[in-house]
């Protein structure tokens, strides 16, 4: 019985104001059982002992009557109170649940709720880190606001560019994360590329600015077994290449290991001279 009733006043249950009524009415249900169950326990041995003021038959009849004109009555209303105020909280707690987990500037969700989700994927997927390139330059030129602007632009593109199998997230600041699930990887990839160049080709409205923009993305793959730790180290490991390769493109993984082996001073010094050095770089990787 506590069970039912614990289970009753859940939280969950109380979401719709149409499962307040359904409650109330079991509980006056319940109430008027209740009743009959003292009424049959307790007239019966009074009748006995003549300590009835009516025939048992009669006193029987009026409990009944009143256990359901008082009792039902009585408690569903107490129960339809009781339920509206758990309607209510039940709403602004999933409110603010859904405050907690969504970045207020781009509207996405933020960094917390980007975690969670990471945590939930189990079968294979990619994680992209995209940052947007030179962005202190961007708030520098056009203004704090405006630099909000272009971050609102971008989310609205990448939410735009990946379908609902996809999980995308403002990190923080200019970064955010994508989570692409549900296509083989070389499609993912293809996907995530195509956001990016589209990115690169065509100005953003920005605060009534037309501001041309780039942005850079390290990819790394979840495999089931691998640690989200160590896909979301490993992204963020190419996306600190992508960044000293020159900014404005994707790299996977799988290339950071390449440049690793191959040297990334020789690439990089025919970009913006900004490389790490094979040195430095195998050290990222932990070569
Ligand atoms: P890089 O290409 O290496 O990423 O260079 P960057 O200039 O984009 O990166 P950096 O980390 O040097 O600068 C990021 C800037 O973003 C610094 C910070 O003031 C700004 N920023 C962080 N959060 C916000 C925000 O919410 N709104 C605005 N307008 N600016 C922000
Ligand atoms: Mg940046
Ligand atoms: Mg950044």
């Amino acid at each position: 019985m506590r069970n039912w009733m614990s289970l009753q006043a859940d939280f969950g249950h109380f979401l719709y104001r149409r499962q307040v009524y359904v409650f109330a009415l079991k509980m006056s249900f319940l109430a008027v059982i209740f009743s009959g169950v003292i009424i049959a326990l307790t007239i019966p041995p009074l009748g006995f002992l003549g300590l009835l003021p009516v025939t048992l038959s009669h006193a029987i009849g009026f409990g009944a009557i009143f256990s359901w004109l008082v009792g039902g009555t009585v408690s569903g209303m107490m129960s339809l109170a009781a339920g509206f105020a758990m309607h209510e909280l039940t709403l602004s707690r999933a409110e603010f649940e859904k405050l907690s987990r969504t970045d207020t500037l781009s509207g996405l969700l933020n960094r917390r709720a980007f975690t969670e989700a990471l945590d939930r994927i189990e079968g294979d997927a990619s994680l992209v880190i995209f940052d947007v390139d030179r962005f202190k330059a961007i708030n520098d030129r056009f203004g704090h606001a405006c630099g909000d602007a272009v971050i609102t632009a971008v989310s609205a593109v990448l939410l735009s560019a990946f379908d609902e199998s996809s999980v995308v997230a403002r990190l923080g600041g200019e970064e955010f994360g994508v989570i692409v699930s549900g296509e083989p990887l070389e499609k993912r990839l293809e996907r995530i590329q195509a956001v990016q160049s589209d990115i690169a080709n065509r100005p953003l409205v920005a605060d009534g600015n037309h501001i041309a923009i780039t942005i850079s993305g390290g990819v790394a793959d979840l495999i089931p077994g691998r640690s989200k730790q160590q896909v979301y180290a490993s992204a963020d490991r190419a996306l600190y290449l992508a960044k000293a390769l020159g900014r404005n493109r994707v790299v996977h993984e799988r290339e950071g290991l390449h440049h690793a082996w191959h040297g990334l001073a020789e690439t990089s010094a025919n970009t913006e001279g900004r490389g790490l050095g094979s040195d430095n770089m195998m050290q990222a990787y932990g070569i």
